[in-house]
């Protein structure tokens, strides 16, 4: 069964080829990828407008690279999942419009599915399946949530979340206070690994002990970075020491809370997804923590951890394989979608 996922919820165009085989085993065939961050990067964020626009003009491209990569043509598809929720409206329509020409025309059945199941479904492609129940710790730029999966398919709850910041969007933030480039994530990485994460003590959000357990807050730790600096100016700014203590104070939190979490509910396997899975730090410490918990940690490759269409084709293949029935053609995007749901 081959199934093609199609993702574009936010500045990513992805085309994604999977065969899923009869003993349930997911392959990855096509991920492709069209990124418009260089047209948003002057802008130090995602312009909604900007974004549904290169969407359009980079569709149909993309498609024709993925079936390329796959050496598959597009009658050789038996299903199609595209992300129809969270993200950008006008980004989400393009996606979900196409998907619903490229379903018809065909005659398969199309999944409109969830954006941030579908970063936890990523994994599945590097690591095979997931045992459940497991944590999923999904970290992106719009999203920080502990999720406890207890099936990819059909059973996502979430049982914490940040209550303002996303960790991606910290990174961002602190990006433009350091002058360095946007998206903020990968420039921060690479500085805070020549930097002391011991040289200045940031805030650790809700970690106090009446502080809900299983939420997290960033809010307070972008201001604190942006006070640092601002006190310091004009004296030379030391970048790299202060990305590198900004990143352990994220790491940290992020760790500490999720493998709690496990230990609270008894889970036994953690997974990390979403952009600043991508983080080294933050895997090394999710490592070496879980370690001493006796937890399994997964964390898929960077390219994985990003926007993808491959995500959604991998979610796509769960739910054709729990036998989830296919969405109505008269599905719409909902910038909203909570994570619960999976697929519509
Ligand atoms: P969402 O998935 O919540 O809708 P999104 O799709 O925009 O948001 P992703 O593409 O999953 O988010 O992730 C992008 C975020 O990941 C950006 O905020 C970026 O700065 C961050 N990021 C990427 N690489 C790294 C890294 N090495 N360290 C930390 N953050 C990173
Ligand atoms: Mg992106
Ligand atoms: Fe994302």
């Amino acid at each position: 069964t081959i199934i093609l996922g199609i993702e574009t919820s936010c500045d990513e165009t992805g085309v994604g080829l999977v065969r899923l085989d009869g003993s349930g085993a997911v392959e990855l065939l096509a991920d492709e990828v069209a990124s418009s961050v260089e047209q948003h990067a002057r802008f130090g964020g995602v312009v909604p407008e900007v974004a549904s626009r290169a969407h359009l003009e980079a569709m149909v491209p993309t498609m024709r690279r993925a079936f390329d990569a796959a050496g598959l043509k597009m009658s050789d598809v038996d299903a199609i999942t595209v992300t129809c929720g969270p993200g950008l409206a006008g980004a989400l329509l393009v996606g979900v419009s196409a998907a619903k020409a490229y379903a018809l025309s065909l005659g398969v059945p199309l999944y409109g599915a969830n954006h941030l199941a579908g970063h936890v479904a990523a994994d599945t492609l590097e690591h095979g399946p997931l045992p459940t129940p497991c944590l999923a710790l999904l970290v992106s730029g719009g999203h920080t949530q502990l999720l406890k999966v207890d099936g990819l398919a059909t059973s996502i709850t979430e049982i914490g979340s940040t209550i303002d910041d996303a960790a991606g969007e910290a990174y961002d933030k602190v990006a433009r206070v350091l002058d360095l480039p946007y998206p903020g994530g990968p420039p921060i990485d690479a500085a805070a690994r020549r930097g002391n994460p011991r040289a200045i003590a940031f805030p650790r959000g809700l970690t106090g002990p009446r502080d809900a357990r299983n939420d997290f807050s960033f809010s307070g730790l972008k201001t604190a970075v942006a006070r640092w600096v601002e006190a310091r100016e004009p004296e030379p700014i030391p970048v790299d020491d202060v990305a590198a203590s900004f990143q352990e104070a994220v790491a940290d939190v992020l760790t500490a809370k999720a493998v709690r979490a496990c230990v609270d509910e008894g889970i036994g396997t953690m997974v990390i997804s979403g952009g600043v899975a991508a983080n080294s730090r933050l895997k090394e410490l999710a490592a070496e923590r879980c370690a001493a918990a006796g937890i399994t940690l997964r964390v898929p490759r960077p390219r994985l951890c990003t926007d993808n269409g491959a995500m959604m084709a991998a979610l796509g293949a769960h739910l054709v394989a729990a036998g989830v029935e296919a969405s109505s053609l008269d599905l719409s995007a909902d910038p909203a979608l909570p994570v619960s749901t999976i697929s519509v």
